[in-house]
């Protein structure tokens, strides 16, 4: 068996709780399980600090990308084009999906370790009178980097554009304002900040919008419509859903509210990234988000040196109980220490202190 912690960002480390709520075999078609399904879609509402009645909550199977395009092939009709805002691998992942899928939309790229301009996405709305929806990624994983939401949602305000916004890995680690902000979907998964297990993710919907994308789907079994038409009258999911997933992850919003809410947990995660920047900054380990735009989520760091080699790196720090994550970036060397999931001050330090002997003994 392996005993490790996971710094990665999702799956990542659940409490002994959590897991053992999947001890249990239920039935999708009893009342009990509808009822946990129900509840989750409530207070999903309530994390996101939206009315009830305007709101909604749809689950889907599947990991998180699967319901980012149940969203992008519900959302966006025939007639319409989507302004997708990019800067890591997870926005370039969407516009893979209006390609596959045969979207209209035009694509607004920066580099992965900047933000996107406001004056540019002002001009782009202006030229392009087609664009009726602005999808974005709120906290993107490739480097960590926290997107300015809301510079992009006063922009989607002001000019009327529908707002989708990936928070898959940041949604229940940062409090989001999602009636505030004015986002129209807000896409997210069991087994990121909730701290649940993989196998399907939810989103949390403007009613009003979403009733209006009856018969938009390109795709029967990600019609986000059809599921949620389904659900809502009584919590039943379309198809065989997760059900062990769905029962650990009532558990895990359970312990979220335990904790203090998301206001808790986004000062414990906070806290994690705080103490690992700081301490690998000393000992000559940078990130490569400067720390006004790194998320309390995860971190990208610059190799030390030439000769560093992850593979030895990762091996070392794994057989001392921490699992870590390769970099994602082409054109500069990297590697990822995610900080959320079940892993507290303690276990930062001792990571950190794991690191500082490699780099002592087997760097140097
Ligand atoms: C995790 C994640 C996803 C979904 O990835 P899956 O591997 O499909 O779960 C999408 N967007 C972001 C920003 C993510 O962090």
């Amino acid at each position: 068996m392996n005993t490790y912690k996971l710094l990665t960002p999702g799956p990542l480390t659940t409490t002994k709780t959590v897991k053992e709520e999947m001890l249990l075999d239920r039935c999708t078609w009893d009342q009990d399980y509808k009822d946990i399904t129900q509840k989750i879609r409530t207070q999903l509402l309530e994390f996101a600090s939206v009315p009830q009645e305007a709101y909604t909550t749809v689950l889907m199977q599947g990991s998180g990308t699967f319901v980012v395009e149940s969203v992008m092939t519900t959302a966006i009709g025939e007639q319409d084009k989507v302004l997708i805002v990019t800067n890591g691998a997870y926005g370039e992942r969407i516009v893979k999906m209006a390609q596959t899928n045969g979207l209209n939309y035009v694509e607004y790229g920066v580099a992965y370790n900047e933000y996107p301009e406001e004056m540019d996405i002002r001009r782009l709305l202006e030229e392009d009178q087609q664009i009726t929806h602005i999808a974005m990624v709120h906290c993107e994983t490739t480097t960590g980097i926290l997107n300015p939401i809301d510079m992009i949602s006063k922009l989607a305000k002001k000019f009327d554009k529908t707002l989708i916004v990936d928070a898959m890995s940041s949604f229940g680690g940062i409090d989001i304002d999602v009636a505030e902000l004015g986002i129209d979907y807000l896409i997210s998964s069991a087994n990121k900040c909730i701290q649940g297990v993989p196998g399907f993710g939810f989103v949390i919907t403007n009613l009003e919008k979403l009733k209006a994308c009856e018969g938009n789907a390109r795709s029967l079994s990600l019609d986000l419509y059809d599921q949620w038409k389904e659900m809502d009258k009584e919590g039943k999911w379309r198809y065989t859903s997760p059900t062990h997933v769905v029962a650990a992850f009532a558990k895990a919003m359970e312990e979220l509210v335990e904790e203090g809410g998301i206001p808790a947990r986004f000062a414990r995660y906070q806290q994690n990234n705080y103490l690992l920047r700081e301490r690998l900054e000393k000992i000559g380990i940078q990130a490569y988000i400067p720390v006004e735009k790194q998320s309390p989520i995860i971190t990208t760091f610059l190799f030390p040196s030439e000769q560093f080699s992850f593979e030895q790196f990762y091996g070392y720090v794994k057989a001392r109980g921490y699992v870590i994550y390769p970099g994602k970036l082409t054109d500069v060397d990297t590697f990822r220490i995610g900080n959320i999931g079940e892993i507290y001050e303690d276990d930062i330090q001792e990571l950190c202190t794991i690191i500082e002997k490699y780099m002592k003994v087997v760097a140097a």
